[in-house]
């Protein structure tokens, strides 16, 4: 990441706000921002595959459903964050399955960047299918995006759902049934 870049858009962006890039308040923002991108965009330098250097060779074929995994990602088209919930569901291929906490990272690895919650749906949900080759794949996605709630429409608290299936839970419905009540479940 070029931290000195980011810093000299920072500056140029308060200039151009109409703001005074050198009173006391702003005068580390731009150091600050170069910071806090190191964090929130850690994803775009992240190879989504390493999350899975190591898999576990269990037999286990039977659903697999990570609920309510917390994510803050960025949209790339306002630069303002979307915020909310993952659930990732998966039915392994009888040999292959990950550690529950490689389900987290992976959501955090394709949050953290410029997104569209579309995008980072479908991009958790082809990584897993890559890395477990499993029988099939749900992910189901919730969040707020503040570039809505901000401004514009101001929908506040309005969420936004997108889901994606892959291989038997988009062939089967009885399957995808099946992880639709697991989510259900939680609502309880
Ligand atoms: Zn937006």
């Amino acid at each position: 990441m070029d931290t000195e870049k980011i810093k000299r858009a920072v500056r140029m962006f308060i200039e151009g706000i109409g703001d005074d890039p050198d009173r006391s308040g702003l005068r580390q923002t731009p150091e600050r921002v170069a910071r806090m991108c190191q964090e929130i965009f850690a994803g775009i330098a992240t190879d989504p595959q390493s999350v899975f250097r190591e898999l576990l060779h269990e037999v286990h074929d039977e659903i697999v459903l990570v609920k309510n995994i917390p994510f803050y990602s960025m949209c790339e088209h306002h630069l303002l964050p979307f915020l909310g919930k993952a659930h990732v569901a998966y039915l392994p291929d009888g040999q292959r399955i990950c550690g529950l906490s490689k389900v987290a990272r992976l959501v955090e690895v394709h949050a953290k960047r410029l997104q569209l919650q579309e995008r980072l749906t479908s991009e958790i949900a082809d990584s897993l299918v890559q890395a477990l080759q499993p029988r099939g794949v749900m992910v189901v996605v919730e969040a707020e995006h503040l570039c809505m709630t901000m401004r514009g429409v101001k929908a506040p608290g309005s969420r936004t759902v997108t889901s994606v299936v892959r291989g038997i839970f988009r062939e089967n419905p009885a399957t995808r049934a099946e992880v639709m009540a697991l989510l259900r479940d939680q609502e309880a």
